[in-house]
């Protein structure tokens, strides 16, 4: 049975390397967790405790909260702790946790809205084809005859607006969670707290945005469970990605960056890059023998980077992104077999859809699993693997 969270869906969308190193390869790298997932679990923790303790008739003083905190982040501490930020320091997070929870106490304490259903509360939603969803509920409450609150703590930096968190996905997985859990229910509310900023977003799903999420997830799993290729998606969040020193977009970097200034210009990887982007800086005096140069080197590129096993070469000022893979290619217009190929699509009744014969429209249908198992075989008697690469210069 195939089981997903929202962080290992969320995973895949931010990339989707890094979805495969953990949770297909589940690789295992040897570096310490991040200040910001520190952060996040001790305020979480202390939260929960602090419900709890309310669940048992005692209200915790602030400065029993507070002692409660700085005795959680000390046992949590590890001194390989990874600080990413820069100009930022383990004490200042400390203290970002600690305002954070001086903020939800001074505009929540005594604790007494609504009944506590529930602290950490276990979900699973049931999908099409036995596929379930789990997850956690931070804290579930009820607000009077039929309506339930799911509450959500933050400790992000960005405050998202109104019209994202009508959106924010998770907030639907927890609106189905609950509507499954209490069929009755007349409203769910969705009350997200960003701690940092002190404030409240409060939303709600109608029925027809919930089936149109759970369509969205069905439609998302089935394009992870087609994928046979997983491509780095470098981002602003790389470098907090657990896999950066084992990543084929940033290993060259990281080894380019290791060097000492006056070394690296001879790096052959940068040398490369920096032959490239001279070659081809002025368009315009582009001759047969440069055409034949830049061919030349981007062989010599595209061998750098297999050998060493890099996505991305970095030179002085640009940087090479060289995107080699198998692809599945289907017979083309002037092709024996395209005749084939039209009949089968015909005799499947797809002709309309595809009629234009979009190859890569018809590729890319065949990655995403989105065609019938029976078509999806006669298309795979057409197709045959072809090895593509690009190298594509950008600044760095
Ligand atoms: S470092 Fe960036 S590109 Fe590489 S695996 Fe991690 S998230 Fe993906």
């Amino acid at each position: 049975m195939a089981q997903y969270s929202y962080s290992k869906l969320g995973t895949y969308d931010t990339c989707p390397l890094q979805y495969r190193f953990r949770y297909i390869d589940r690789v295992r790298v040897d570096v310490g967790p991040s200040v910001e997932a520190c952060l996040g679990t001790v305020v979480h923790d202390v939260l929960e405790w602090l419900y709890e303790q309310v669940g048992h008739g005692v209200i915790p003083s602030w400065p029993a909260v507070r002692t409660h905190y700085q005795a959680l982040w000390k046992a949590t501490w590890t001194d390989d702790m990874r600080i990413v930020r820069e100009g930022t320091t383990p004490e200042g997070y400390r203290k970002v946790g600690e305002q954070c929870l001086e903020h939800y106490y001074a505009r929540h304490a005594p604790f007494e809205e609504g009944i506590v259903l529930g602290l950490e509360v276990p979900f699973e939603i049931p999908l099409a084809g036995g596929t379930v969803l789990r997850g956690y509920l931070d804290r579930l409450t009820k607000r009077g005859d039929g309506v339930y609150e799911v509450h959500d703590y933050k400790t992000s930096t960005r405050l998202p607006t109104p019209g994202e968190a009508a959106r924010d996905q998770q907030a639907g997985w927890y609106a189905l969670a609950t509507q499954m859990r209490f069929p009755h229910a007349q409203e769910v509310r969705l009350v997200w707290h960003y701690l940092r900023h002190d404030e409240r977003l409060v939303t709600t799903r109608t029925p027809l945005e919930l089936e149109a999420l759970k369509q969205d997830i069905v439609r998302r799993i089935r394009v992870i469970e087609a994928a046979d290729t997983f491509p780095p998606r470098e981002s602003a969040l790389c470098p907090w990605c657990d896999y950066l020193t084992i990543c084929p977009a940033k290993g060259h970097r990281l080894v380019v960056e290791a060097l000492p200034a006056n070394a690296y210009l001879g790096e052959p990887g940068v040398a490369l890059v920096d032959r490239l982007a001279a070659l081809k800086e002025d368009v315009k005096a582009y001759t047969d023998e440069r055409k034949r140069e830049i061919g030349q080197v981007e062989e010599a590129l595209q061998a750098y980077a297999r050998q060493h096993g890099y996505t991305v070469v970095v030179g002085s000022a640009m940087e090479a992104v060289i995107d080699e893979r198998e692809v599945v290619a289907l017979p083309r217009a002037d092709d024996a077999e395209r005749s084939d190929l039209e009949a089968i699509i015909r005799d499947a009744g797809l002709w309309e859809s595809f009629s234009s014969l979009s190859l890569d429209k018809l590729r890319k249908a065949m990655n995403e699993g989105i065609l019938p198992e029976s078509l999806r075989a006669r298309l795979a008697q057409l197709a045959r693997t072809e090895q593509r690469a690009t190298v594509r210069l950008r600044r760095r």
